[in-house]
């Protein structure tokens, strides 16, 4: 694709939206820039990258703009059906995504990490180990940076260990990773995608251009993704917690590769046997590019975890706050439910995104779960769902702010209060960052108020992610 010679339309103003406008006018394209929002983050990305000499298009303009345009680039954030995406496609033209550009540029090989949930986690991981085996390794995608700001850097040698979106892979074509790891897939995202069938067809894309040089890694233990084995023409690694497969697994308390012990399952100070997947998946990753067991036990064993994933971030009169306002959806719900340690009251609600809740009710049945408090725009949902797989210890309360407070008076000393809401955050934040955010504040004013002589504890450092829009 010849970028110079081509006239864009970058729609949606986010991070990856701004990164591919300044790519493209780095190539000599002439770019037009669109967003539905008119706010104060959008009018200031416009500024900026009208001072590199792409042209802002107003909403009553949009018609006549959109005819001078050849190819739409398309935010993550914004569905493939919308009317834009839908009239480029009617008119014989491209539409594709920051990561499709990244795709037609990139020289160097790629780890393409997807699944439902876990992403994050894998990615980040992944690149502590690459690193510390002194490779040049970039965690990019839908973490970190957009992945057209990481080609000069990653030239030809280096690892774009790239986190890829069901909503990244509705728009990308071209990208053919040396290594494409899928975690995990179960409901999520159904409000965009429609149907479980299309969200696994979706996520089942990134194997699509993968051939007999290339490798995917499985999890064999997810029925939908072990599946994917049959569709691929790759050299198939499985990882399993359950079976010693060909690839990574668990025996004795080893973390093994191919009937190789690589490192001790203790080395990993994150809990759950969630994050043992998580971690089997970086190390077949990281053995796939030649890491070497010392890096890769290394890594593991300094690696913190990530924001607003299952993290402790506090404690009042006994309480324990735990933030994991990144579960937003009912499987992650799920995995921390089952891996953090005591007693927990729930906090539940937020954006609704299509599917049932009632799985996580039958798993809270004979749990470690005391309580759920019930908030948000879906809290009636969610309280259906309650009711009708007979879970009963429930308080529903709506506001965000007020829902915490009775999940700290309702927490006796020494249980937890989890806040791993099982949905969006979008009916009352801007991100889940932000509710977590808003989580720690709520913590110290509850402090301020039950335990006014007690100084505020410090958050353990953490590894920030950087996230483009997908919940
Ligand atoms: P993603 O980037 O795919 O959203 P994250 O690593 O950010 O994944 O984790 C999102 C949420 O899912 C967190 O609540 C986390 O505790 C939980 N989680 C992490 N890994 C897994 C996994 N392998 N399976 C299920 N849940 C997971």
């Amino acid at each position: 694709m010849l970028f110079e010679r081509q006239t864009f339309l970058v729609a949606g103003l986010s991070r990856s939206g701004i990164a591919s406008a300044e790519y493209l006018r780095g190539k000599g394209a002439a770019v037009y820039l669109y967003d539905d929002v008119d706010d104060e983050n959008v009018r200031s990305a416009q500024a900026r990258l009208k001072e590199l000499g792409c042209i802002p298009v107003a909403k009553n303009e949009l018609d006549e703009k959109t005819e001078k345009c050849d190819v739409l680039v398309l935010s993550p954030g914004i569905p493939i059906d919308h009317p834009l995406p839908v009239s480029f496609k009617r008119a014989g033209k491209r539409v594709l995504g920051e990561t499709e550009i990244a795709a037609l540029a990139l020289r160097c090989p790629v780890v393409a990490v997807t699944g439902t949930n876990g992403k994050t986690t894998t990615v980040t991981m992944l690149e502590s180990i690459l690193k510390q085996a002194g490779k040049n390794a970039i965690a990019c995608g839908n973490v970190g940076r957009p992945l057209t700001t990481c080609l000069d850097e990653l030239g030809e040698d280096g690892i774009a260990v790239a986190e890829i979106s069901s909503f990244q892979l509705e728009t990308l074509v071209s990208l053919r990773p040396h290594v494409a790891v899928v975690l995990n897939v179960t409901e999520d995202h159904l409000n965009r995608h429609y149907t479980l069938e299309n969200y696994i067809y979706l996520k089942s894309r990134i194997l699509k251009n993968c051939t007999e040089s290339e490798y995917a890694v499985l999890n064999y233990d997810d029925p939908t993704v072990r599946s994917f084995a049959e569709k691929t023409k790759a050299n198939v690694v499985w990882f399993s917690l359950r079976e010693r497969v060909a690839g990574g697994y668990l025996a004795d308390g080893w973390f093994c590769y191919k009937g190789e012990k690589v490192c001790s399952e203790e080395e990993l100070p994150l809990g759950g046997d969630h994050n043992r997947m998580n971690a089997l998946a970086a190390i077949c990753a990281a053995k796939l590019f030649g890491a070497d067991n010392a890096s890769i036990s290394e890594a593991l064993k300094n690696f913190r975890g990530v924001r607003h994933r299952l993290q402790t971030i506090g404690e009042l009169n006994g309480v324990t706050f735990i933030d994991d306002s990144k579960a937003t959806n009912v499987d992650s719900a799920v995995k921390a439910i089952g891996s953090v340690k005591g007693e927990s009251v729930i906090l539940l609600g937020g954006k609704d995104k299509g599917y049932s809740y009632e799985p996580l009710f039958d798993e809270m049945k004979g749990s470690n779960v005391v309580h759920a408090v019930i908030y948000g725009e879906n809290a009636f949902r969610i309280l259906s769902a309650a009711l009708k797989r007979g879970y009963t210890s429930v308080s529903l309360c709506r506001p965000f702010d007020m829902a915490v407070r009775v999940a700290y008076l309702t927490a006796k000393s020494g249980q937890n209060v989890l806040l791993s809401p099982a949905s969006a955050s979008f009916d009352a934040f801007r991100s889940f960052e932000e509710r977590g955010e808003r989580f720690a504040e709520l913590l110290e004013l509850l402090r301020a108020e039950y335990a006014p002589a007690k100084p505020a504890e410090a958050a353990p450092e953490l590894a920030e992610d950087g996230f483009d829009g997908t919940e």
